[in-house]
């Protein structure tokens, strides 16, 4: 029956379907009423013009309701407001209604109380309602939507009922001519089954309708025929059903468009969430990289000055070991947390999440550096024992046509240039940063070409016993002599490799060349010696290292004991397995495991106790600034004897003085490596300087 709440969408989707149908229907009304009024006037010629409004009110009454409610429908649809012409119909209407009552109670004043005429001038006073509240439209011009749903109700709900006694009243007056009651019933029609009400509402118009005009019909029907004026039972049954089934018409109606609204409903919602996922970051709920994109191209295009802009690309340093630490889910309560303080501090900006804890604004370059700072010092305050930072990169655009996507890479380059840098938090995009940022470019660009061009060649450094100081292996380290760049030191191209996912692929070839070299020698007849290569972290993700190394040592027939692994200590912190499985595989095959760099990372113990390694190279840094007052001796005696009590052999890199390699030799270092003795040469020169030196004594 309707007595169940629908929602907002349905309410508007019902009411604005009514509104509709209102439109067309005060149209046909109007030309039927205006058809009517001219017959009226036709047929009584002769008449002043006052004299009209004494006689058959009814079709001017209709008349002119249904010209407040074209009128409305018309500006509700379009959605157009047309409130000169709605003035004008509102206080033209007001001005004939009061004249039309006027008229009727001068008329009937004689012969009638005030109380029945007031009861006989309902529909001018519902028609006085109807133009009163249409005129007071204007004063509530910009209702708000729900407003002006209840409002137009209250109109259709004053038309419908001028429409019904309309009905009644001409039907009525019908019955004493043919008995017929057509124009009672299109009116309900009309009222209850176009126009769609709750169940309850339309049965009970329906019902009340029904049971009065049943009432005054007998009554008329007595008065033309006071002997057997009564109804006969075929119309009363006629009568009866006529009302059932106008009922179940529109209580059908109503539960059709309501589903037809429940659907569309649906639709709307899936529509609205497929958008919203599409331009939304689904885990911090602000904008995602997409429409990041979209945005800051369209704002480019439009603001006057692209030179004022400026693009800035966000990283939370250490996010990771809040997450590692706190737990994933507080992780990303937090980065949801920064993602809207990002979009509150640069409000009115374009602000977007880019990935992980990567956010990226497109802002006004005068504020910029100020509003990261309110940012750094919310996440300075995160009371959770993890000191995290905010590192900004920033690019200034130079023209309005440049594609975001660019300036965001700009800008994250800026940023990484800050990493792990203690107060370097806002880093520009300038002219060094682009020739870095190019050379960069040029790197992963001509990996590929370099290698195959052999711009890439192993140097090779020597490594000596520390007791005889002879000759006893040596470490390959990859050098690029670039064409155009000159030469490039592993520091600048590794990283970027890494970087880019591309390190096996000079890893792989590092070890063909030095298989290649090391075959060449032996078929020389040369002196040869075990060689150290250096693998990345990386390489046991994106390759099979230990069959890698089968196969190439295979091919050149070298033997495994001449081929050391160098893995690094900071490789294998966050080590699933991958690199301890192939530490086994390795060790398997035969091969020796050097853990280089000993003691640059934070997790050195941990990895002495969770992997087996046959050398420990103990890190450069541990010699800096060494001298034999300082704790730097005490630190190195005690980690030649860990090696030593963990049957590990040691070597001891980067050292360059005497005074040093004394010391390490008398603390009991296996090996030493470094300029004091030898840099690392080319082949040709590696060649020749161990030729030259007459004890060499390979180390396996
Ligand atoms: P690393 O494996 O620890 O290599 C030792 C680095 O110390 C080399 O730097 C070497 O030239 C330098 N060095 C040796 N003796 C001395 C010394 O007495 N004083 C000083 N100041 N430095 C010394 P290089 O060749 O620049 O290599 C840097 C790093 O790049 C290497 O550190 C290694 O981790 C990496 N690397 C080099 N070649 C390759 C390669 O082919 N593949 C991979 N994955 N990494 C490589
Ligand atoms: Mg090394
Ligand atoms: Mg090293």
């Amino acid at each position: 029956m309707g007595f169940e709440e629908n929602t907002q969408y349905q309410k508007r989707y019902i009411n604005d379907s009514n509104i509709r149908t209102a439109f067309y229907m005060s149209f046909i009304v109007l030309a039927l009423e205006l058809w009517m009024i001219i017959r009226y006037v036709q047929q009584r010629p002769g008449r002043t013009f006052l004299e009209y409004f004494d006689g058959e009110t009814n079709y001017l009454i209709l008349f002119l309701a249904s010209l407040i409610i074209a009128s409305f429908s018309f500006e509700y649809t379009r959605e157009y407001e047309t409130y000169t012409l709605g003035r004008i119909i509102s206080v033209s209407v007001i001005a004939l209604d009061v004249i039309m009552t006027a008229r009727y109670f001068i008329v009937n004043s004689s012969n009638t109380g005030f109380g029945t005429m007031l009861l006989g001038a309902k529909y001018h006073i519902c028609l006085m309602i109807l133009a009163v509240l249409y005129m007071l439209r204007w004063s509530f011009s910009k209702l708000e939507k729900y407003r002006e749903d209840r409002y137009g109700q209250v109109l259709l709900t004053v038309y419908c009922f001028i429409c019904i006694g309309f009905g009644i009243l001409t039907s009525i007056y019908d019955v004493g001519k043919d008995r017929q009651i057509l124009c009672f019933v299109t009116m309900l029609l009309f009222v209850a089954c176009m126009l769609i009400w709750k169940p309850y509402v339309s049965t009970l118009v329906l019902g009340v309708a029904f049971l009065y005009f049943y009432a005054l019909w007998s009554k008329h029907l007595h008065m033309i025929d006071p002997g057997d004026g009564s109804l006969i039972n075929a119309d009363r049954i006629n009568y009866f059903i006529c009302w059932i089934a106008l009922v179940m018409v529109s209580t059908s109606l109503y539960h059709q468009r309501r589903q037809e609204a429940e659907k569309d409903e649906g639709y709307i919602k899936a529509n609205d969430n497929l958008s919203r996922i599409a331009i939304e970051d689904e885990m911090t709920g602000i904008h995602n990289i997409f429409h990041f994109n979209q945005e800051a191209a369209y704002v480019l295009k439009d603001s006057h000055s692209v030179k004022e802009k400026i693009f800035l690309f966000l990283n939370i340093e250490n996010f990771k070991t809040y997450n590692d630490q706190i737990g994933y889910q507080a992780g990303n309560e937090y980065l949801k947390k920064i993602a809207h303080l990002v979009q509150d501090t640069f409000e009115g900006d374009t602000v977007a999440r880019l990935s992980d804890d990567h956010f990226v604004v497109l802002t006004d370059a005068s504020v910029a550096e100020s509003k990261t700072e309110i940012i750094r010092d919310v996440i300075h305050q995160t009371a959770s024992g993890v000191y995290m930072e905010l590192k900004v990169g920033a690019y200034r655009p130079v023209d309005r046509d440049l594609d975001p996507r660019i300036a965001i890479d700009y800008a994250r380059y800026a940023c990484g240039l800050t990493k792990n840098k203690f107060n370097f938090n806002y880093k520009e995009y300038d002219a060094d940063v682009d020739q870095k940022f190019h050379e960069r470019q040029y790197i992963v660009n001509n990996i590929d070409n370099a290698i195959n061009n052999g711009y890439i060649r192993p140097y090779y450094q020597p490594v000596v016993w520390a007791d005889s100081r002879q000759f006893c292996g040596s470490e390959a380290l990859a050098r690029w002599i670039d064409p155009t760049y000159g030469f490039l030191s592993p520091a600048e191209f590794i990283p970027v490799l890494e970087d880019n996912r591309q390190i096996h692929k000079l890893d792989e070839y590092i070890l063909k060349c030095v298989c290649k070299d090391f075959r060449d020698g032996l078929n020389k007849g040369l002196p040869i010696a075990p060689v150290s290569i250096n693998f990345s972290r990386l390489d046991f993700e994106l390759m099979d290292v230990p069959t890698k190394l089968e196969e190439i040592t295979h091919e050149y027939g070298i033997s495994r004991e001449y081929i050391h692994v160098e893995i690094t200590e900071s490789a294998l912190a966050g080590d699933d397995g991958l690199v301890s499985d192939a530490i086994d595989k390795l060790h398997g095959f035969g091969y020796s495991v050097w853990l280089d760099d000993f003691g640059s990372g934070y997790s050195s113990l941990n990895v002495l106790k969770d992997y087996q390694f046959d050398m420990m190279k103990i890190d450069m840094k541990f010699l800096d600034g060494f001298n034999m007052d300082n704790d730097a001796p005490v630190i190195l005696d005690t980690i030649i004897k860990l090696a030593d009590n963990l049957k590990m052999m040691s070597l001891t890199e980067g050292v360059e003085t005497a005074e040093i390699a004394d010391f390490l030799t008398k603390a009991g270092c296996g090996r030493l490596q470094g300029y004091f003795f030898a840099k690392p040469m080319p082949l040709q020169e590696f060649r020749e300087a161990i030729t030259n030196n007459p004890n060499i004594v390979t180390a396996v």
